[in-house]
C-alpha cells in the first residue's frame, strides 16, 4: 500500500505565512521529515512522528521520505520558504530519477510556500516591481566561476537581483567578492537591500548603496537584493521604501 508524500514549504518564519494548504497537509501527516530548525517549526501531538536531520543531507532525507512513503505513510517534507526555491523538491526529484520501483507508486505532491525574497521584498516595498532574477550564492554544488558568470550577466542584463544563502561559516568571502563584482558592474549608488529573518521576531532590513554595503550585514539567515538601474529608494517619514517601477527602457508608465 502507497502512501502520500507533501514537499511543503513552511515559508519565511511566521505562523501567519504558512499556507492553509500547507497546515492542512501537516494537520494529516503521520511523518515530518526536514532539515532541524524547520521540523522544530512543526508542533508536536500523538501520531505524528517527527525526523529531524542535519543540514547537508539532503538526498538521503528525500530518500527516507519515499521509503516512508512507499510504506503507506502520509508524508510531509518541509523546507523553509518554497520548497522549489534552492530546496527539497528538486533533491527529491534527484534520487528518485534513479530510485527503487517500490517508489512508484507514491503520490508526490508540491506544495507551495512563500519565498525568502518575496517576504523580503514586500517588507521594503516593491524591488523586484520589474524583472529579476534568484541567485544561491553558494558554491556547495556549483563552482565559484559560474556565480561570477551569473552576476555579471543579471548586472548587464540591468535585472533586479535577489541574492540567497550569501554567507555562510563555511563560506565567508563569497559575499565580498560578489559585492565587490557588483559594484564594479552596477556603480556604486545601485540600491541594495539586506532583509534578514524576515517576518521572525529577528527581523532586520537595512537599505544601503552598494557602496555602503559590507559582508557583515548579511549572515546565513538574511536574503540580500540588489537593485536594477531604475530601483528607487523613497524618503518617507516611517521609513525608507524600496522600489523598482514597472516600466524600463524608456516606456511610459
Ligand atoms: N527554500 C527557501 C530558501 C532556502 S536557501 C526559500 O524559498 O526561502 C536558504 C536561504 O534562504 C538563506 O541563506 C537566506 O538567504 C534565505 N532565507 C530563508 N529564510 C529567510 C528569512 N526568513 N529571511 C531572510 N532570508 C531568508
Amino acid at each position: 500500500m502507497s502512501g502520500t508524500l507533501a514537499i511543503a514549504g513552511l515559508g519565511p518564519g511566521s505562523e501567519a505565512m504558512i499556507t492553509p494548504q500547507v497546515r492542512a497537509a501537516l494537520d494529516a501527516a503521520t511523518d515530518v521529515l526536514g532539515y532541524i530548525p524547520y521540523v522544530a517549526r512543526v508542533a508536536p501531538r500523538p501520531g505524528l512522528v517527527l525526523h529531524p536531520s542535519d543540514n547537508r543531507v539532503e538526498r538521503e532525507r528525500a530518500a527516507d521520505a519515499l521509503d516512508l512513503a512507499a510504506q503507506g505513510r502520509r508524508v510531509v517534507l518541509v523546507s523553509s520558504g518554497d520548497p522549489g526555491v534552492f530546496a527539497m523538491a528538486a533533491a527529491v526529484f534527484e534520487v528518485l530519477e534513479s530510485g527503487p520501483q517500490a517508489w512508484d507508486d507514491v503520490a508526490i505532491e508540491v506544495l507551495p510556500g512563500i519565498t525568502a525574497m518575496l517576504a523580503a521584498a514586500a517588507r521594503a516595498g516593491a524591488p523586484l516591481g520589474h524583472d529579476f532574477c534568484a541567485i544561491n550564492l553558494s558554491d556547495n554544488l556549483k563552482p565559484w566561476d559560474m556565480i561570477a558568470r551569473r552576476l555579471r550577466l543579471a548586472a548587464e542584463a540591468d535585472f533586479a537581483m535577489a541574492l540567497y544563502n550569501p554567507r555562510s561559516r563555511a563560506r565567508p568571502d563569497g559575499l565580498a567578492r560578489a559585492l565587490e563584482l557588483l559594484r564594479t558592474c552596477c556603480g556604486p549608488q545601485r540600491p541594495t537591500l539586506f532583509a534578514r529573518a524576515v517576518s521572525t521576531p529577528q527581523e532586520d532590513l537595512r537599505i544601503v548603496s552598494l557602496a555602503q554595503a559590507v559582508p557583515e550585514m548579511a549572515d546565513m539567515r538574511t536574503v540580500v537584493i540588489v537593485g536594477s538601474s531604475q530601483t528607487r529608494i523613497v524618503a518617507r517619514a516611517a521609513g525608507p521604501l524600496l522600489y523598482t517601477p514597472r516600466s524600463a527602457g524608456g516606456v511610459l508608465a
